[in-house]
């Protein structure tokens, strides 16, 4: 019957595409690799690689060329390589005083790059026009189009399903659909992603950072919030609905000082920036300007400043000791402040993992500075926006071909 060969021809056209997205999602992690490499890696035929990389090439992803001559024997091998302008996203940035975007190749490199210091306003709508404005410069001569992702990072607690920003206590944000504004803003054809900005560090510092080719990561980014983010087995641990991952909110101290969040004592408390501040005997609210003086007080051997952040290594060491024994992970990434701080508390965060992990977990955990900076968030919306096209990237073939009153009907 018809409907069966239907079925069988359906059936195989899905799995070619995720074939193809194999492919793709191979090359965007590791690079250029040999036809015989991506054999190997995806467990397809040698001849199923050929017929996909050609159809890929033919939709301007991949280019092939001769790999160079490795000096073993055998036939040379197909070099395949991601086009870097084949595909672009549109990465964004909500950050409490600074909005950016920026335009992001297959291949990782910035395209264009625009970020505004200080923002007038913490309205949502008027925070998403500005995202569409600096889009529009990032994007230069390239039309929203062509763009195949975009994705928005902000400083909440977002559900990851529609871009609600379910809470954004600096913002003063409560239950706002960011992704819906931004989309209206842009005027994009295609789904504005949004999640949290110390999850989007995460996916970056995996990707192109600290803990590239890890399975296993706890990324712990401060800032005057403390945010973080967990990878299990290669994958980001969410939760239920994408709330999950919020390290600043553990509760360590429960006779501790109120958080932001109503409740006592969290993480946040100890170790977020006003935290240190106030520990070091500086004003609050001093930021980053405060910091820096406290850290060439540290530098210059003031007891105080010492003392204050050797402190603070304690409540790190003390959080991270209870992550450390939950998830088991390879290695710990600390961002943000705690990048700045790192060679003044990574010792005392070790003798408290020392004292307070189980022998096992701890003999295999490392303890790293994120290598990504303040890039990190912005970098990490990227990685999130290409999720689509590694998904399925025959969806996006021919796209530029079409006009997009005709793609839609
Ligand atoms: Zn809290």
């Amino acid at each position: 019957m018809s409907h069966g060969r239907d079925e069988i021809g359906q059936r195989s056209e899905t799995v070619r595409r995720a074939n193809l997205g194999a492919i793709v999602r191979e090359l965007y992690a590791r690079g250029p690799l040999s036809r015989s490499e991506l054999v190997r890696r995806t467990g397809l035929t040698r001849s199923a690689i050929r017929v996909l990389t050609g159809q890929l090439a033919a939709a301007g992803l991949v280019t092939e060329g001769q790999a160079p001559p490795l000096g073993s024997p055998g036939r040379p091998s197909h070099l395949v390589r991601l086009v870097p302008g084949g595909a672009v996203v549109l990465a964004l940035e909500i950050a409490v005083d600074s909005s950016a975007a920026a335009v992001v190749g297959l291949d990782g490199d910035v395209e264009g790059w625009v970020r505004r210091e200080r923002t007038v306003s913490d309205d949502p709508a008027e925070r998403a026009a500005g995202l569409a404005a600096l889009a529009a410069r990032a994007l230069g001569d390239r039309s929203m189009d062509e763009v195949v992702g975009i994705a928005v990072a902000v400083p909440g607690v977002v559900r990851r399903r529609d871009g609600l920003v379910s809470m954004a206590p600096n913002l003063g944000w409560r239950d706002v659909p960011f992704g819906e504004m931004t989309a209206r803003a842009l005027g994009a054809t295609v789904p504005v992603a949004v999640a949290n900005e110390a999850d989007l560090a995460v996916l970056a510092e995996l990707h192109r950072g600290a803990a590239r080719g890890e399975a296993d990561v706890v990324l712990v980014s401060g800032a005057i919030g403390v945010g973080g983010g967990l990878v299990a087995g290669g994958r980001p641990l969410l939760g239920a609905a994408g709330y999950g991952g919020e390290l600043g909110h553990m509760p360590v101290r429960p006779s501790g000082s109120s958080c932001r969040c109503g409740s006592i004592g969290c993480w946040e408390t100890e170790v977020g920036l006003e935290a240190i501040l106030a520990r070091g005997g500086r004003e609050p609210g001093g930021g980053l300007v405060a910091l820096d003086g406290m850290l060439r007080d540290a530098a210059a051997g003031a007891p105080a400043a010492l003392a204050a952040l050797d402190e603070t290594g304690a409540w790190l060491g003390i959080g991270l000791a209870g992550l450390v024994n939950l998830l088991n992970p390879r290695l710990v990434v600390l961002g943000g402040v705690f990048e700045t701080i790192f060679p003044l508390v990574a010792e005392r965060i070790d003798a408290e993992l020392d004292r307070r992990v189980l022998p096992a977990p701890r003999a295999l955990v490392r303890v790293v500075p994120a290598k990504l900076g303040a890039d990190a968030p912005l970098r990490g919306a990227a990685e999130l926006a290409f999720e689509p096209l590694l998904e399925d990237p025959a969806r996006w073939f021919a796209r530029d071909r079409v006009a997009p009153e005709r793609r839609s009907a």
